[in-house]
């Protein structure tokens, strides 16, 4: 847990979300056991899997593309949809959290200029209709966004990218309120620090924490 104890020093009082996608839960456990609650899965099939396996107070983040047909299936588990990307999916996810009388949290995945074109999330623009439209749906909270750093080894680049995001969440929070509008998603395994230096306050940490077991 060497890694663990250098994030956790690194992050202060962000949040951390524990990526678990594809580990075990032999290799999770150590993670709640020193007090995490924030897992995250990216896959619904997978998500499914570990809920039962895990203890009842894990708070399961879901970070991938969530296709609409696996809404139902995955909200009564799931403590926030870090991967809001359109408007369609936010009127299934109102009609499934109505139907089992839960309010949901949920991230606005914004995608920013210039990185890998195959990325999901949404432009600041669609972000800004989609936080529009869920003013109207009662049983979705949107409470912040979530980024990715763009695919390169170039700090500059991602250091520009994460203040762009950076301003976007600035520019929400103004307009929604910090109570409303609390979490910048940001920062992985490789970018993390960056993230953190250009204002995130919760990071989304898969490798880094794992592989030093493997
Ligand atoms: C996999 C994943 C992460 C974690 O990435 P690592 O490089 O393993 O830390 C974070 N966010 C999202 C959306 C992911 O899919």
């Amino acid at each position: 847990m060497k890694h663990y104890e250098e994030v956790k020093k690194n992050i202060g009082s962000l949040d951390l979300c524990v990526v678990s996608k594809r580990r075990t839960i032999e290799q999770m456990m150590p993670f709640y056991e020193a007090g995490e609650r924030r897992f995250a899965e990216s896959r619904a099939q997978e998500l499914l899997a570990k809920v039962h396996e895990m203890p009842s107070d894990v708070q399961w983040q879901f970070i991938g593309h969530l296709q609409r047909n696996k809404v139902r299936s995955v909200l009564p588990y799931v403590s926030c949809i870090q991967s809001l990307d359109s408007a369609e999916l936010a009127r299934v996810i109102e009609k499934e959290a109505a139907r089992i009388d839960k309010t949901i949290d949920c991230l606005l995945e914004i995608r920013l200029a210039l990185q890998d074109e195959n990325k999901t999330g949404m432009s600041s623009e669609e972000a800004q209709q989609v936080m529009k439209e869920c003013a109207a749906l009662p049983h979705i909270n949107v409470c912040g966004m979530m980024v990715m750093g763009p695919h390169t080894d170039d700090e500059d680049e991602i250091r520009r990218i994460f203040m762009q995001a950076h301003d976007i969440f600035l520019a929400f929070q103004n307009q929604y309120g910090t109570e409303q509008f609390h979490t910048l998603s940001m920062g992985m395994s490789d970018d993390y620090r960056i993230a953190v230096s250009c204002g995130s306050t919760m990071v989304r940490i898969g490798t880094y924490l794992f592989e030093e077991d493997e």
